[in-house]
């Protein structure tokens, strides 16, 4: 028996639902890449992904996913030997950390904990005590997908600034940009990444690094930069050397449709869909709360993200059933947790292409699991994230 029938739902944190216009964008013949619309098409989206990440430095799309981005940035400003900063707050620091130190690098990692945001004081402590200036870059991300935190950029730049240290400040955008405010210039940050599949809507497969003329004179001796990363070759005239060869014409399309339907939609008021949606999963989480079974990975209220949700597991071996009952018996597809918490927790994403119907349909399907399943939970989770929307949506 089961009642799913149709397309299924995606409520995993990356890819995320690709909107129907953006699958559209895609639906045409390659065209040629020497002339034509496509040159207006990539110099249009190396201007607008300025306007996202809200910089005036140089922007660069590789044929890459995050972890690409994250080697560009790492190759383009970085040294054999170089030491490096890494603010854990879950994994995805860390593991871009990992990659650091596989090219070479000398990486620390300012331990975190997995139920916390980075909190900006130890930062500043640590910076504090490195007076050769030894540290020549520190990786954060604004959003860590596994831990479901949101760190406060700003607040760790002023850290860093209150230090008087001069590292590079890099920033791991991929689960936040479009989610909720990321002001590159303004709050201080050397080099940004990001990833095309989050909450920008597109396909996987398109990974953008941003950077501003201080880490681009950085560049300029960093022995770890290859020629496919290489900001030097990208910044040429001709149209290939923008993507290092063939540019990925379809996901150009898709990422085009996305962005025009940001833009449409408003940043102010993109960021607003996402803090309202997030609030309703956190009402529901919170009353389900109530049965023990389940609990908030991280504790304090605002640290926990707009864009995904991780819910730590208490009960019995782990939450597969929870899960196997939601995809074949609901057709919904929630997020397992990674890292630390493998088979210790599930994630409900709420970022991108989503709206009402989209997260009351998976908090109800969680919902009808939980009952389902006879795991003790607060009942009404649901009722309480349509409370939330009535009170804060208004007519
Ligand atoms: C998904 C994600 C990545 C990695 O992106 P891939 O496209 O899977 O390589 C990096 N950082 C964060 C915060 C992510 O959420």
């Amino acid at each position: 028996m089961s009642v799913a029938a149709g397309r299924e739902f995606l409520s995993i944190p990356g890819p995320t639902t690709v909107p129907d216009e953006v699958l559209r964008a895609m639906h045409r013949p390659a065209v040629d890449i020497y002339s034509g619309g496509l040159i207006d098409v990539t110099m249009g989206l190396l201007a607008d992904l300025k306007r996202v990440f809200r910089t005036n430095g140089h922007t660069y799309i590789y044929a890459a996913n995050g972890h690409g981005a994250w080697e560009a940035a790492l190759c383009n400003v970085l040294s054999r030997g170089d030491k490096v900063l890494v603010l854990e707050s879950g994994r995805f620091a860390v593991g871009w950390g990992e990659m650091a130190t596989a090219l070479g690098c000398d990486v620390e990692v300012l331990q975190g904990d997995w139920r916390r945001a980075v909190q900006p004081d130890a930062v500043e402590e640590r910076l504090r005590a490195d007076k050769s200036h030894s540290i020549k870059a520190i990786l954060v991300v604004q959003v860590d997908t596994a831990s479901g935190v949101v760190n406060d950029i700003p607040a760790i730049s002023k850290a860093i600034r209150a230090a008087g240290h001069p590292a590079l400040f890099m920033v791991d955008t991929v689960a936040s940009l479009g989610t909720m405010p990321f002001e590159m210039d303004a709050w201080g940050v050397d080099v940004a990444v990001s990833g095309s599949q989050k909450g920008l809507m597109t396909p996987p497969g398109l990974g953008f690094v941003a950077a501003n003329e201080r880490a681009f004179e950085r560049h300029k001796t960093a022995d770890l930069n290859t020629p496919y990363w290489d900001w030097g070759f990208r910044e040429g005239e001709e149209h290939y050397q923008k993507y290092c060869g063939t540019p990925p014409e379809h996901l150009i399309f898709a990422l085009r449709q996305a962005l025009d339907m940001l833009f449409a939609e408003g940043f102010e008021a993109a960021f607003e869909r996402h803090r309202l949606l997030a609030e309703a999963v956190r009402r529901a989480v919170a009353v389900w709360s109530e049965g023990q079974a389940l609990t908030f990975n991280i504790t304090a209220p605002e640290e926990r993200a707009n864009s995904v949700t991780t819910v730590r597991w208490q009960y019995e071996s782990s939450p597969q059933p929870l899960l196997d009952y939601a995809r074949e018996k609901c057709g919904v597809v929630l997020g397992v947790g990674i890292g630390a918490l493998s088979g210790r927790a599930f994630r409900i994403a709420h970022m991108g292409h989503v709206n009402a119907p989209m997260v009351l349909g998976t908090l109800s399907v969680v919902e009808t699991a939980l009952a389902a399943l006879k795991i003790p939970h607060g009942r009404g989770g649901v009722q309480a994230a349509i409370d939330w929307l009535s009170e804060n949506v208004r007519p």
